[in-house]
């Protein structure tokens, strides 16, 4: 049969596999679809169809053969039949001890005795407690629902009331048995536990990360609950995820079947059915518990998972009942958290890395180092800020530590090994990636160009938008579809003239998945058209550190194109209306680097008009504010407007004095209406408050410009 599948059918679904589990990565790795859902659901469907009309192409990792065939936004969401709660924390000997008291306290009183002679009362006298703990691990907990010895259901903790039902992830970890291993499965049995990423894999994941100059993610933990994201199981099985339990929820007998009476019962009656468990130990008195957590710390580096402290807990599960829980946890539980491990080391060098939104941060090489179980060549140095007040230098010896597996940090450097060649920590003064220059904001370093490869995708978003370029058609979703491609049939999208340069690709374009020719040249007459929005748009549109709409706005009225704008002197800029010493500066730099030139070259010769449509000759600033006819004015806006959106000219009104609110009533200066203008324009008729439509609005605008 298969021999009769055309060759252009089994290209195209091995096409198709390959751009979902493609969008499928995107997704897991950046929690954020980049490929977005319509187009996600045509490729699918396409698949589907295709495999349908030849079935032996089936193949057991199609993405079709999923339960659900795309990643959503969110699983279902599934009531915990017992709340799920988090167990609060304990950081030293005597907060464990306080703890111990308080719930011998309590027993004492449910019990009704007083710790005297018993005889009818709960415990019959006997409060004893045994203490059952195990190693606090830091992952995302779950709650595995087992019904007549099948796994139904594996929601995460979620508010502690309601969480998402992960069973198809979960089921891919290979310490989640599907079935329980017993003769007699009880009806129901919930078991809780911890899903984690052994260090061993995330260390794996860091290095690759680190290899590609990219910074490190930040805990194993995080990478768990993302992974835990994807509908896709092969990533929980991929990254190794396992499962540790570590409590229960719902518990049902079977008939004639005795239940655990304690925590350490129940450990052992679940890990002969297959589930992993940790070591428990039980020991009787709050010393030994104490005793434990010390011996604990020091071989705790040796698990394979990331702990950061030993649970402690009731073993008795009708004390546990008795002494119930407060509205935020479990009274029978408390966590003890050890203190963040620190070694030293030689700082050797900082890099500057690039990370989402254009931000720089230090990242510091270190001579290898053992810490907390791990071998550390790196840490995060946090910001200039912090390097300053610290005052760490290269080739210091420096304090590194690990709080709660977290990556690592440099905290101080050891002031009495301080070495004569020690060098001090520059900040960087251009973008380590595109050389582009950069602006310090407190503590933060940004890239200050907007054609940085690490910010464009979100930048070109912006600038196709509404009240920039406008472009119907060219959204986010075909921003990314197109910036997917590659190879031979790439379609560039890298800076801000690329964008009109897309008239040159219609037919590929046209080939693209989900777009087709009619939606693809109705994207071209709006391109075509958006050459022409003017300065103050494409100003706006470039997302240029501080220059929104109103700062564009005043820059387009007093220079009358780019070029009057690039002789502009920084103190020129810094006397317009609103404008301060680092918004000047900024955008001074900007205009003037190689980037800021570049950029604009690059959309002129697009055929981009640069000029102001806004420019008014001798415009004075200082006569916008109070002296405009909008000053301390209460102005209501309804209806469409064709020269404005809604917020744009909330904005503008605002920078002229005015307040603007959402309805009206009696305190109501003036409404400004617009087209289909409803009940508000009503309601200013009734009121007899003053209306005024776009023309008029417009004239006064430019009235009040001087
Ligand atoms: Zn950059």
């Amino acid at each position: 049969m298969a021999t009769r599948i055309p060759k252009d059918v089994k290209d195209r679904v091995a096409a198709l596999r390959k751009q979902i589990a493609e969008a499928d990565r995107e997704y897991y790795e950046d929690a954020s679809t980049s490929l977005a859902d319509y187009f996600y659901d045509q490729l699918v469907k396409e698949l589907e169809d295709l495999e349908q009309q030849y079935p032996d192409l089936v193949t057991p990792d199609s993405p079709t053969q999923r339960v659900s065939g795309k990643p959503v936004e969110g699983f279902e969401t599934v009531r915990h039949a017992i709340p799920m709660m988090s167990i609060s924390n304990s950081y030293n000997e005597e907060a464990v001890r306080k703890w111990a008291k308080q719930v011998a306290d309590l027993l004492a009183k449910a019990d009704g005795s007083g710790g005297g002679s018993g005889g009818g009362s709960l415990f019959g006298g006997d409060v004893a407690v045994r203490y059952a703990m195990d190693p606090k691990i830091d992952g995302v907990a779950v709650s595995l629902r087992y019904e007549n010895g099948r796994l139904v259901q594996a929601v995460t903790r979620g508010d502690g009331v309601q969480g998402d039902d992960i069973i198809n992830n979960v089921r891919a970890i290979s310490t989640v048995p599907d079935e329980l291993k017993t003769q007699t499965p009880p009806a129901v049995l919930e078991v809780r536990g911890e899903v984690y990423m052994p260090l061993v894999a995330f260390e794996k994941l860091n290095a690759r990360q680190a290899e590609q100059g990219k910074p490190e993610f930040a805990n194993p933990r995080n990478m768990t609950a993302g992974t835990l994201k994807s509908l896709d199981p092969k990533y929980t099985r991929e990254r190794g995820l396992c499962f540790t339990a570590h409590g229960k929820g719902e518990m049902k007998a079977a008939a004639g079947q005795a239940l655990p009476t304690s925590y350490s019962e129940l450990a052992r009656w679940i890990q002969k059915m297959g589930v992993l468990v940790n070591t428990v130990t039980v020991v009787d008195s709050i010393e030994a518990v104490l005793a434990h957590i010390k011996e604990f710390e020091a071989s705790r580096h040796d698990q394979t998972m990331g702990t950061d402290g030993v649970v402690v807990r009731i073993d008795d599960f009708s004390q546990q009942e008795a002494l119930g829980a407060t509205s935020k946890s479990p009274r029978w539980c408390m966590a003890y958290k050890y203190p963040a491990e620190q070694a030293t080391t030689i700082l050797k060098k900082v890099d500057w890395l690039v990370g989402k939104g254009g931000t720089l941060t230090p990242r510091a090489t270190l001579e290898p180092v053992f810490i907390a179980g791990t071998t550390v060549s790196h840490a995060t140095l946090h910001n200039i800020e912090e390097i300053r007040r610290k005052d760490i230098r290269i080739n210091d010896t420096v304090f590194v530590e690990k709080a709660g597996e977290i990556i690592p940090q440099v905290v101080k450097p050891v002031a009495s090994k301080r070495p004569k060649d020690a060098l001090p920590i520059d900040p960087p003064d251009k973008c380590t990636v595109c050389e582009g220059p950069v602006e310090q904001d407190g503590p933060k370093i940004y890239c200050v160009n907007p054609e940085c490869p690490g910010q464009i995708a979100e930048k070109l978003k912006w600038f196709v938008g509404r009240g920039q370029m406008d472009i119907d058609g060219l959204g986010e979703k075909t921003i990314d579809l197109i910036r997917a491609t590659s190879g031979p049939d790439r379609i560039p999208l890298e800076h801000f003239a690329d964008v009109f340069l897309l008239t040159d690709h219609r037919e590929r374009l046209i080939e693209l998945d989900g777009l087709g020719e009619k939606s693809v040249d109705a994207m071209l007459v709006g391109i075509d058209q958006a050459k022409q929005r003017g300065m103050r748009r494409v100003l706006s549109g470039l997302g240029i550190r501080h220059i929104g709409s109103s700062a564009s706005r005043t820059l387009a009225r007093h220079f009358k194109d780019v070029n009057a704008l690039l002789t502009a002197t920084v103190e020129e800029i810094e006397a317009l209306y609103d404008f301060g010493t680092v918004t000047a500066q900024t955008l001074h730099d900007w205009l003037h680097s190689e980037q800021g030139k570049e950029t604009l070259q690059r959309l002129q010769d697009a055929g981009v008009d640069l000029t102001s449509r806004d420019y008014v000759e001798a415009a004075d600033d200082a006569l916008t504010g109070p002296s405009s006819p909008f000053a301390g004015k209460t102005i209501v806006l309804t209806g469409t407007l064709e020269n404005y959106d809604r917020t744009e000219l909330k904005e503008i009104l605002e920078q002229h004095g005015a307040k603007v609110t959402g309805s009206v009533s009696k305190k109501t200066d003036l409404v400004i209406a617009g087209e289909n203008a409803g009940s508000k324009y009503e309601k200013a008729v009734q009121l007899e408050i003053e209306i005024m439509d776009e023309p008029t609005l417009l004239k006064q605008l430019g009235a009040s410009n001087g």
